[in-house]
């Protein structure tokens, strides 16, 4: 089976047993989760968030870069959210590799310049969420929001550490 025929046949069963098509747009909790895209960071199971509860964005390394910015804005202006909490963890590929790396390798892959591309490696994932997390709290759009908090998760254990 492709990946493809089993998205589709998962969705069949999805949809069968689907029981919340009536749920109000803005989410329930005013959460909004900024986190990285990792495979093994199940947020909605880690952080304990149902359907119709939060909004997720997600990025490689969890980064609020202009278009998280820009969701982030969406989520609180109209429809509500008043918490953002940021999610990095252990284990993550962004503090594989620098910029200038992936740069030099694509640029010389495809024959094409790759210097106005930024990927915001890293090098500590504390940092990194530490960094996310002030630069949130400068949006001048976003100082309404209650709180920004982040945390690290643990790929190895499924527990979830406060960065302060
Ligand atoms: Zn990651």
């Amino acid at each position: 089976m492709s990946q493809l025929e089993y998205i589709k046949n998962e969705n069949k069963k999805h949809s069968e047993i689907f029981k919340d098509g009536n749920l109000p747009l803005p989410p329930s909790r005013k959460i909004a989760v900024l986190a990285c895209m990792d495979a093994r960071l199940l947020v909605d199971q880690v952080l304990g968030l149902k359907i119709g509860e939060a909004h997720i964005i997600r990025n490689a390394g969890g980064i609020a870069t202009d278009d998280a910015i820009r969701s982030l804005i969406i989520s609180h202006e109209l429809l509500g959210t008043k918490e953002i909490i940021v999610v990095n963890h252990t284990n993550c590929s962004m503090v594989t590799f620098k910029d200038e790396d992936l740069q030099k390798i694509i640029s010389e892959k495809y024959n094409n310049d790759t210097t106005n591309i930024r990927f915001h490696a890293f090098e500590s994932v504390e940092d990194n969420v530490k960094n996310q997390i002030k630069h949130i709290r400068s949006v001048p759009f976003l100082s309404e929001i209650i709180s920004v908090s982040g945390f690290i998760y643990d790929v190895s254990t499924g527990n979830i550490t406060q960065v302060s």
